[in-house]
């Protein structure tokens, strides 16, 4: 345990900066309606997930990091927006953007036609697929060992989509958790026989030895649960944001930025 945290804490060396960053954009002053009349600028709300490393995920002392986290705040910084993220959970950050209570959501949201229908997305930012894992070392290798078998998955999201489309060919039922951690755990005690996940965040959760899991599938590289990640607002709705959004995407896209901090993360673990 102590040597997971200390593998953690050298994978975040050097991004207190990025972190101060983050919580610097939070500190603006808000204005009670948004846009202020005197001209100053909205603090946009962002919602995101409490718990999907190596997206966002919070520090010990709470400041949330993460390739989410620092591309959003790259992101403001290019364009001259204001905001405060919040970490609300991936169900109800998407929830609470429909509400109307918050403006937008980055929190390794998967761009699908579905959500397109109330969603509007910004343009791709990082390539997904989901896959399932089990107990590194246990009974379940593959999907054909989970017949009458209870397997976790994660509320609303894109790999609980994927395990409800192999349940009755697999021969399993889902029990389903609020966050990635939790399942994760829930796995780990042997209660469920998998769980299933973006491959990118399982696969960061079993390299840097956080989770004693193995990967034991992964849906087809072409099938409709490969799609990219987007930022994405409630559909007709904060235009000006989405376009900003993608505006700073390709500005730190063509300087570099881009590169360095998703390099930051995959190739600390690597
Ligand atoms: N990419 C997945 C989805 O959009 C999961 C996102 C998450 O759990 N934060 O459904």
């Amino acid at each position: 345990m102590s040597n997971m945290l200390t593998r953690r804490q050298a994978i975040l060396a050097g991004l207190g900066s990025i972190a101060t960053l983050g919580l610097a954009a939070c500190g603006g002053s808000a204005s009670s309606d948004g846009a202020a009349a005197d001209g100053a600028s909205k603090v946009y709300k962002i919602a995101t997930d409490t718990t999907f490393a190596p997206f966002e995920y919070a520090e010990t002392d709470g400041t949330y990091v993460g390739i989410d986290v620092e591309l959003l705040a790259a992101v403001a910084a290019d364009q001259g927006f204001e905001y405060e993220l919040e970490p609300l959970g991936f169900d109800a950050a998407l929830q609470a953007v429909q509400a109307g209570q918050a403006d937008g959501v980055i929190a390794g949201m998967s761009i699908t036609d579905e959500r397109k229908k109330i969603f509007d997305f910004s343009e791709p930012y990082y390539d997904s697929t989901v896959c399932a894992a089990a107990k590194d070392g246990g009974d379940i290798k593959s999907l054909d060992d989970l017949k009458d078998k209870t397997v976790a998955v994660k509320t609303g999201t894109m790999s609980e989509s994927w395990a409800n489309s192999l349940a009755e060919k697999y021969g399993f039922t889902t029990v389903a958790f609020d966050t990635s951690d939790v399942m994760y755990q829930d796995v780990e005690a042997g209660n469920t026989a998998c769980c299933f996940e973006d491959t990118p965040v399982m696969s960061y959760a079993i390299s840097t030895g956080n989770v004693k899991l193995a990967l034991i599938a992964e849906a087809e590289a072409d099938s409709e649960f490969a799609t990219p990640y987007g930022f994405a607002v409630n559909k007709g709705e904060n235009a000006e944001l989405l376009s900003m959004f993608d505006a700073g995407l390709a500005n730190i896209k063509a300087d570099g930025t881009y590169d360095k901090i998703v390099g930051t993360y995959v190739q600390s673990v690597a």
